[in-house]
């Protein structure tokens, strides 16, 4: 019998708990405590800020805050502002979208590839117009977007190019590391992120003045090395001498664990596509590493004759913790009018934003994406290859005895943020 129709679940014992730490760790983040440098004179972002760069492949890094304000400030060093249309796929965290308002410009959504769930170069070259000023195609689940495409379009129409790449930390593309292909490239080191010190970002480039404005931004207006003479409008959005320290402790294991995710995912993928009805992603044969931050595969309801959120429900009582993924960016409350703090209310941005109009938005793959994708964490990729077969066995489990599932109900949602 299936656990969600009270029968005894596949597996009961926990997958690894993320972060992954030991007293190493610790004893980093003591040592810049004891040393008095917490911030501003410490080597500790300098450093993480040359290894990172180092490990993608990047001639540049700047340490900031968050992947949020890494975006915020990487479109700002770009020159995005007012009257600019930004181009991002529908299928993305809030993040690539709040920025590019937050810079006063307007987000313009596209669809994504139905293979990879990335933006879809055509469906961006399409959504061009002559207010476009960048593309920001997202790395979803670590999975690079077709950057051989994104280059070439973003230099023939003279747009700047964008990888948002939080969740792509160690991702290569042709054997090279993804954040530099295009002019800036942004990471976060948030929590759930494969490279954490809780929070945290980090902006790339191979354009060393791009680099430099970078560094003004973050740093309060001050251009690097100019005893402080304020030449822009910027932020402060430092990384602190804790986080870069806890980051280069972390930063040593990174190339095992995408090691052991990459044989993990590789081998998860080829059991489950054995299971009628089910589909991983696909992985482009350009991308020679996948950070795989998700393990995201294709859950066909037509085939099972059973919901999504039903499928969800019974994954995660056999005991795999699964979750939705994303819905459609242009339905986030972002987008819906409801007041002033809402930007459709904003002087300028307003009257643009109310011509793209959110709410009539549908983006076929986009919404086939939200309503057939299950998510599994990185985290769970580190564990053993019976952890794995556990995996594959719950669905199987299920595929047998769906009949117990034809007509149920969910009883939650499982969204991307509920994970159970
Ligand atoms: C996590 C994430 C961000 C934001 O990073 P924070 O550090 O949480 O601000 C932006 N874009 C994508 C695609 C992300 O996954």
């Amino acid at each position: 019998m299936l656990a969600i129709a009270g029968g005894t679940p596949v597996r009961q014992r926990p997958f690894p708990k993320w972060p992954i730490h030991d007293e190493s760790d610790a004893q980093a983040v003591a040592d810049v405590i004891r040393s008095g440098f917490w911030g501003l004179g410490g080597q500790n972002v300098a450093e993480i800020e040359k290894r990172f760069a180092a490990f993608q492949d990047a001639s540049y890094g700047v340490a900031t805050s968050n992947g949020t304000s890494s975006l915020w400030l990487a479109l700002t060093a770009l020159g995005v502002g007012p009257g600019d249309e930004v181009i991002i796929p529908a299928y993305t965290f809030i993040a690539t979208a709040a920025a590019v308002l937050q810079t006063g410009a307007v987000p313009v959504m596209a669809d994504i590839d139905p293979d990879t769930y990335c933006l879809d170069p055509d469906a961006a070259e399409a959504a061009i117009t002559p207010r476009t000023a960048c593309i920001i195609p997202v790395h979803v689940a670590g999975h690079p977007a077709d950057l051989d495409r994104f280059v070439d379009i973003a230099q023939r129409h003279k747009l700047a190019l964008l990888e948002d790449a939080c969740q792509a930390h160690g991702t290569q593309w042709k054997g090279r590391g993804v954040g530099a292909y295009g002019d800036l490239g942004t990471f976060s080191f948030q929590s759930s992120k494969n490279l954490s010190c809780g929070e945290g970002g980090m902006i790339l480039s191979n354009n060393e003045l791009l680099a430099d404005m970078c560094l003004a931004y973050r740093n309060c207006g001050r251009w690097e090395g100019s005893s402080g003479t304020r030449r822009v409008l910027g932020y402060n959005l430092r990384m602190t001498e804790m986080q870069a320290a806890l980051l280069l402790s972390q930063m040593k294991r990174l190339e095992e664990q995408t090691r052991l995710r990459n044989e993990n995912a590789l081998y998860l993928a080829e059991k489950l596509s054995e299971i009628e009805g089910i589909r991983p992603l696909k992985r482009d044969e350009r991308t020679t590493r996948h950070a795989y931050h998700l393990f995201i595969f294709r859950f066909d309801s037509e085939v099972w004759g059973v919901s999504h959120d039903v499928f969800l429900e019974a994954l995660a009582a056999e005991g795999i913790p699964c979750s939705r993924g994303y819905v459609p960016l242009y339905r986030d409350p972002t987008f819906i009018p409801y007041g002033r703090s809402c930007p459709a209310a904003w002087p300028g941005i307003g009257d643009h934003l109310a011509k793209i109009d959110y709410q009539q938005m549908f983006l076929p793959v986009t919404e086939k994406a939200s309503s057939e994708a299950v998510w599994l964490t990185q985290s769970m990729l580190l564990g053993t290859k019976q952890d794995m077969d556990d995996i594959v066995t719950a669905v199987a489990k299920l595929w047998e005895g769906r009949e117990q599932l034809v007509g149920r109900r969910p009883t939650r949602r499982m969204g991307y943020a509920g994970l159970a």
